[in-house]
Order: C-alpha cells, then structure tokens, then sequence
C-alpha cells in the first residue's frame, strides 16, 4: 500500500473524519462504523473493473496539470486519489502537462508543479509526459475526421461562433460553412496549419449536433489559429489543439484506464467518448469526482496569478496562499497533506471543507514530529530579586514529550528573564492565573515564582516585572505541594536570540471569498491583517543553528519554521498554525451530538 493510501490510516483511526458541510451519501459511505476498509465510489468503480478484468486487471491513472500556474492544495486531492488508486492496486500514474495553450503557460509552472508533486510524495517513474508531445498525432487525427466527413473549417468568428451555439433552452444553429467537401476543409486546414490565416480567422470544428442537449456537442471547436510560441514546442505550430481535443486522446495514448477529474468535466464526457470513438482508439474511462472547496480559500489558479501580479502576496509561495509552495513554506508536512485528503474522502457532490480540518491534521502531525521551544514572541522583562547576581544553572526539558528519542535539552536560567507581554496583568480579571502582583506560576522546566512589584516607564508602561522564586521548586513541583494553576514559558534574556516571526491569519477574512456586492472583486474580502510580522522575538539559545524547513512548537504558541529567508544570525521563523485546535473542538460537538 502505498504512502497515499487512506486505509491504513482511517483504520487506524476507526473512522473517518468529515466536515459537516460535506456530509453527503458518498461521503457518509467513506465512514464506517467497524474498523472495514473504507472505500469511495471511484476506488469502487476501479474493484469492479478489477473483478471483471475490464483492463486485464490494469490500473493506469494520470494526473493532468496545465502548466499556468503553481499547484494548490485541490491538486493535492486529486493527486492523492490517481497516485493512491493506482499505488493500492500496483498501477501506475502518469504525470502530464495538459500544455494546450501556449499564451499561458511557461517552463517556471512545468518546473514548480514537478517539485510540488514530488514533495508530495508523487511518483510517476519515468512517465512524465506532455500533451504537446501529441501534437503530430492529434493533427492526423483531426485529418482523419475531416476525410471522415466529420470534421469542418468553419469561417465563422469567435463570437459567430458563440451566437450560433444556441442555449441551454435553445438549439443551435449550423454554420453557413458547415457543409464544405472534404476536399476544400482538407486544403484549408493545411493552409491553417502552415500559417496563411490570421489568428481567430478560422477554426476547425467537430460535426456532431447543433441540435443536442449537451452544449459541448453542437460542433466544438477542434483546432484554433494561434500564432503564439509554445513552452516546448516553439514555433513549430500556429494552431493549436482545444483542451477537449486534446484531453481524452492524451490519454488514450496513454492507455489510462481511469481518467479521474473534477466534477466540471461531466459534461465533457460524451465529447472525449466520441472523439474516441470515431478515431476508435483506446476507450479510457473517465469518472468524475468532487473539487476540494476550502473555507477563507480560493482554489482558482487565475486567481491566484492575480493576487501574485497585483502584489497582493509576496508570490506563489507566499505562505498565506493555499498553493503547494506556500503552505510548504509555511510549514505544512506531506504527511498532514496526505493525511487531510484520505480523511476527506470523494464524493459526487461538491461541498465545502472547513479550513480547520486541514490545520487540524497539521497539527496532528507536527505534534508528533516538531521539537519544542521556547520562545517569547512579546518580550515582558522579568527581574528574580532573590536569584543571585551573577549565578546562573541549567534546567532540562523535554525535547518531544510524544517522542521519548527526541531526548533532552539544557536550557539556560538566572535572574533576568523575558516572559510573554500577554502572561501578565497588573490588574487580572477573574481567572487570569497567570502573572500578577501576589500570584505564584510555575516557569516552564522549572520554578515558582511570585510576583512582588512592577516598575513603569514615563509612559505608565510596565517594563519590568520583579518576582521571587522558591529555590525548593527546581523540579516543577513544590516539596509542601501547594499547586499554582498556571505554568508559563520563558527565555533567558542574557542567551536570548532575537529573531523575526511572522504570523499569519487567513489571506480572505470571509468564509466564502467569492461573496463579494456587485461590481466588486474577491480582492474585497482579503484581510488586512492576514500577516504581522514581529521583529525582535526572544528565542531561547538552542535554536541558534535552525535551517530553513526546521520545524518547532513554540510552547505554549503553536507550529513554527524556520522561513527560506532566515540567515545565520538573522533567523526568520513562519507561524505554521496556532496550537488552539477548533476542529477538534467541532469533532467533539459532533461526536456529542
Ligand atoms: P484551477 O481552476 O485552479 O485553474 P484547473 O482544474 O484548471 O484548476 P488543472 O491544472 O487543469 O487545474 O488541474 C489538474 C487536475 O487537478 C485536474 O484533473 C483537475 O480536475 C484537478 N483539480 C484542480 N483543482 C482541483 C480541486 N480544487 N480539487 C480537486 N481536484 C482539482
Ligand atoms: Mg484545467
């Protein structure tokens, strides 16, 4: 079973997690009640071609990005479905670059989606393919139709084109050119191709139906003039293949068995099948399943291009954005990728997944793997008055308290400390146990102490905190018992490493990004505080040497790693995600329900 696979884990977990809001019959289908093998309806649909021999017991998936733009959390769905559908069953998944549209794609997406997938742990062997690298094939397929008699050059514009195609409620009309002799639609392709027409001056079209129910039937444009230089192709081409001409026979070539994508294709389906079907040509199946929708996120690549060239987000792998290289940079681990997807299953209806699920599984898996820290993020100084000028010891704390090999570290201690701005209050209210004037709390890995006095700037703001501490309580605990009700974190400021620390909130401040008043843009929604960057962080001295992609729990503040613009001596860390854990919260409401 390979490393994309939900089973090992859901039953592991003896149920699977879903979200409210996607709570359907597919989706309650992936949940069941004993610790069986959990199943969805396409890893169903593959099990009875299996037990048919449909395929001769092969199962060939393929995941096919365009090249426009980075990937995003969604392709990580739909690569854990392909790469783990063909893994369970000892298939193979290809990679390929739907790479029909010169005018948007580029080499730098090609490369990025490659990184991306591998980090997810895709591979694809040494099947990495292109459709440009069809483009001869398709040509005489689209000659083989025209001799056919069932394929056509059509004069119309691109507007003509769209007037003609009718309605939902409408029949479409037939072009004037609809009915041209082989013989001429043969010598204007040629003409086509070899570059003697303008771009949008003509098209070829499949002759189906203008007359049919599905839209994508009444004569889709086959071949457009594009005078554009391909990312690998060059100049070779000036027209170019449509994606639905290009899509069902790329993976025909291919002999994929299963050609798994999102919802919005259903309606292609019977186009892909008669192009196959008239060229008759390996008959790949396609089965459609539900895109991942996520709360405060937009999983649109064209949007996602327009907040990295307005300068919305500092790029691609801004690690606000949902894409690949953002939430790696961010943080994110594979596994809790891999582990969010499994537990979301697929269904046949599209819902929404609360953004909590996926931060729940970081922080399911970061838990078990980050190192602890501590750091203080808002400096308070703290003086122990009755600690020894000059003395100073070290006290030993749990590396992992979830990984007993992680082992121990010695963290520095003396008399001036820095403790959270937020772990005091000169005034508490009622349940603040924390610091305040007469109030004992434990320091992490070690002492009480109990706080005597403050002393106030100009201003009236407090900038040092005096405590005592009980020398007797070294172990965390007092040899009288008495309890305190908080423990709080710390760094010694003498040792103390500053660093900038940036912390992020979600990029959208509404649920749905999208629901914006008319005339606006999704660009209304961004939250304006969506990032705040903390300059002069305290770290405790043990994370002098972190590396960028190091990751940590801060105590008692959540996931952190170190960012690729960290420097030695000038570490920048990035909040993965908060400790606070509101999907836990929500599976336990439910669960209660
Ligand atoms: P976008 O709308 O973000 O531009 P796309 O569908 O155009 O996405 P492709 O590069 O064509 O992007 O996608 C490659 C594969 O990933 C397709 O099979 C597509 O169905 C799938 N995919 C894209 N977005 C999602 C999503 N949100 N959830 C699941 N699968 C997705
Ligand atoms: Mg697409």
């Amino acid at each position: 079973m390979g490393i994309f696979s939900p089973y090992a884990r859901a039953r592991k977990r003896g149920t699977a997690i879903m979200s409210t809001s996607t709570r359907n019959e597919e989706a309650a289908s992936t949940a069941p009640a004993t610790p069986a093998r959990p199943s969805n309806f396409v890893r169903d649909i593959v099990l009875d071609d299996l037990k048919t021999n449909k395929y001769q017991g092969r199962v060939h998936t393929r995941f096919p990005p365009e090249p426009n733009g980075y990937l995003h959390i969604g392709h990580a769905k739909s690569i854990c479905l392909n790469f783990g559908l063909a893994a369970e069953f000892g298939g193979k998944t290809n990679l390929r670059f739907d790479d029909t549209n010169p005018e948007k794609e580029e080499q730098e997406y090609v490369d990025s989606i490659i990184a991306d997938a591998r980090w997810l742990g895709a591979d694809w062997g040494d099947r990495m393919f292109y459709a440009s690298d069809y483009f001869d094939q398709l040509h005489a397929w689209a000659v083989q139709l025209i001799k056919a008699g069932k394929a056509y050059v059509d004069d119309l514009s691109a507007d003509e084109v769209r007037k003609y195609r009718g309605s939902l409620t409408e029949p479409g009309k037939e072009s004037p050119y609809r009915n041209r002799p082989v013989e001429e639609n043969l010598d204007l392709f040629e003409r086509m191709r070899k570059g003697e027409f303008p771009d949008g001056s003509r098209t070829l079209r499949a002759k189906i139906d203008m007359a049919s129910p599905n839209l994508n039937m009444r004569d889709p444009v086959m071949y457009r003039i594009l005078h554009a230089s391909h990312h690998r192709t060059g100049d070779k081409w000036c027209i170019y293949p449509m994606y639905d001409f290009a899509h069902g026979q790329s993976d025909s070539l291919e002999q994929i068995t299963h050609s798994v994508c999102t919802l919005e294709f259903e309606d292609h389906r019977p186009l892909y099948n008669w192009f196959i079907q008239q060229l008759g040509i390996f008959p790949s199946q396609q089965i459609e399943f539900d895109r991942l929708n996520l709360t405060y996120t937009l999983l649109s690549k064209r949007k996602l291009l327009q907040l990295v060239q307005d300068g919305r987000v500092r790029g691609w792998d801004d690690p606000r954005m949902p894409t690949i290289s953002g939430i790696r940079r961010r943080g994110y681990t594979p596994e809790a990728v891999r582990n969010f997807c499994a537990a979301i299953g697929v269904s046949k209806t599209n819902g929404i997944i609360d953004l909590a699920m996926l931060e729940h599984f970081v922080r399911e898996d970061l838990n078990k793997r980050a190192l602890r820290a501590m750091t203080v993020l808002r400096p308070l100084k703290v003086v122990i008055d009755n600690y020894p000028e000059g003395r100073s010891e070290e006290l030993e704390l749990v590396n992992n308290p979830e990984d007993a090999s992680a082992g121990t570290r010695q963290v520095p201690f003396s008399r001036v400390l820095y403790i959270e701005q937020d772990d005091f209050r000169e005034d508490p209210p009622k349940k603040f146990f924390r610091l305040s004037p007469g109030q004992e709390v434990r320091l992490r890995g070690g002492y009480f102490i109990t706080c005597k006095s403050v002393v106030k700037n100009d201003a009236g703001e407090i900038v040092e905190v005096h405590c005592t501490y009980d020398p007797e309580t070294r172990s965390g605990n007092a040899p009288d018992n008495r309890k305190v009700k908080a423990t709080i974190h710390w760094v010694l400021a003498e040792h103390a490493i500053d660093a900038e620390v940036r912390i992020y909130e979600n990029l959208f401040s509404k649920e749905d990004p999208g629901d914006v008043p008319e005339g606006q843009e999704f660009t209304a929604n961004l939250n304006p505080n969506s990032l705040e960057i903390i300059s002069h962080a305290k770290l405790e001295p043990s994370l002098a040497n972190a590396k960028p992609g190091d990751r940590y729990q801060f105590e008692r503040l959540g996931y952190f790693c170190v960012d690729p613009d960290s420097k030695p001596g000038a570490l920048v860390f990035n909040r993965t995600v908060p400790l606070r854990d509101t999907w836990a919260k929500i599976e336990k409401r439910e669960k209660g329900n």
